[in-house]
């Protein structure tokens, strides 16, 4: 599981809480909240 504020590296992460995919294009990039119901656990 990645929360939001990591690094996780590129690729897609998604949503526990709603299932929306969260797209990492740079490994520099942190984990947003999620843009639809601002969850902090990704997968
Ligand atoms: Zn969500």
């Amino acid at each position: 599981m990645k929360v939001t504020g990591d690094r996780p590296g590129k690729g897609t992460y998604i949503c526990m809480a709603c299932g929306k995919k969260v797209v990492i294009e740079s490994d520099d990039d942190k984990l947003p909240v999620c843009p639809q119901c601002k969850g902090s656990m990704f997968q």
